[in-house]
């Protein structure tokens, strides 16, 4: 018998509410999880998500709904019960402790034999890297290296789910996107199934194979991070990752059955024959590296291309693009993404220049929300 989504679930979030007060900070959530994932929920601050992990920690209880974790229900077990380790942002790390003791410290608690407890700990250091610093105690190491210590010490007792809060939160920018994926390597190689919380889109973007979007305590979208970059499926989405250019206008047909999208700005020509949606307010997103630009007018069938003039009001300059900032006729602006080694050359444009704007209907996203 094929193999349904409801048997490879690991770790089964339903209908999960959490209430304090008459206020809701998650509002009935449903996720599968399957075994290995590296799972994160995004979203900003107050959006539920930290509230939710501590459900799955066990330091709070869902109002309503069941967590179940490689089929056993979750409901009224205290945390340490759990096969589940929580990493804090803070790391928590004991400063009196050398890292090795640091490591140790629960599979001690647990009692288990000093034999087992030195093969475990030893074998964290490998794959942490640490073996050099075992000595040392937390005020002696870097950010990135209590980091691991944090990480080393929640996996040493094997949890069948990892849970990290804003792991890398400590973390300044650069060491933060290094640090990321030697996470994602340690944590693949154990196997461990794993949820994280965070509110920078990068972090869940390079690390996770899936995403939530959370707000105000919803699931507004779940998905892979292209799926979710790619088609997002409402305006919050669209503009919460990454950058966007975002229009929002009514449906209209032609007498050449092309049907387009009427913004204030321009109007983007989504397709021919298409019905549906007429009449009705839309947004249409596009992100700014699927946009080309060309100082003259692309000669293409009319209807065929988005087009629009602008004049280069601003640019930045990031090394390999430069994103550029146009603004049309109607004084709104438009952000375009333009590759600083490609062939036509695009890197010349300067400030004041006119330029004409073109995309694809292929490219942009059109959302009913
Ligand atoms: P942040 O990134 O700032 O931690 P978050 O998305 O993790 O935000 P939560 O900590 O889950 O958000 O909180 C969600 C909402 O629930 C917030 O409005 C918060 O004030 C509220 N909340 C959380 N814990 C409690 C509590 N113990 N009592 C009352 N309200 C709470």
């Amino acid at each position: 018998m094929a193999k349904t989504l409801e048997d490879s679930a690991f770790l089964r979030i339903d209908s999960v509410v959490k209430e304090f007060g008459d206020f809701r900070a998650v509002d009935q959530v449903s996720l599968d999880i399957a075994k290995g994932e590296i799972f994160a929920l995004l979203g900003s601050s107050g959006c539920g998500k930290s509230t939710l992990l501590r459900m799955l920690a066990g330091f709070e209880s869902p109002t309503s709904g069941r967590i179940v974790l490689n089929g056993q229900d979750l409901a009224g077990k205290p945390p340490y019960e759990r096969p589940v380790n929580m990493m804090f942002q803070s790391y928590a790390l004991f400063p009196h402790m050398t890292v090795w003791d640091n490591i140790a410290f629960g599979l001690r608690r647990d009692g288990l034999p000093s034999a087992e407890i030195t093969a475990r700990v030893d074998e964290m250091l490998r794959l942490t890297q640490l073996g050099k610093l075992a000595k040392r105690k937390p005020h002696q190491l870097s950010g990135g290296q209590q980091q691991r210590v944090a990480l080393a010490r929640s996996l040493a007792k094997r949890p069948q789910l990892l849970l990290l809060d804003e792991p890398l939160g400590a973390l300044d920018k650069k060491l933060r996107e290094a640090t990321q994926i030697e996470l994602v390597n340690i944590i693949e190689t154990v196997g461990v199934t794993c949820v994280m919380v965070t509110h920078d889109q990068e972090e869940a973007m390079t690390m996770a194979s899936r995403i939530a979007v959370m707000s105000e305590g919803r699931f507004l979208q779940v998905g892979s991070p292209s799926d979710i970059y790619e088609t997002p499926t409402t305006r919050f989405v669209a503009d919460f990752i990454g950058n966007v250019n975002l229009a929002d206008g009514t449906i209209t047909v032609d007498e050449a059955d092309h049907v387009h999208v009427q913004c204030a700005d321009y109007t983007h020509y989504i397709g021919h024959g298409i019905t549906g949606y007429l009449g009705q307010p839309v947004t249409v997103a596009v992100r700014p590296e699927k946009i080309h630009l060309s100082k003259d007018r692309p000669e293409n069938t009319p209807g065929d291309m988005n087009r629009v003039a602008g004049k280069v009001k601003e640019m930045s300059y990031f090394g390999d693009t430069t994103l550029y900032h146009l603004e049309l006729a109607s004084g709104a602006r438009l952000k375009v993404s333009v590759e600083n080694d490609s062939r036509d050359r695009q890197g010349a444009l300067t400030w004041g220049d006119q330029v004409w704007a073109h995309w694809l209907p292929s490219s942009q996203v059109v959302l009913t929300q």
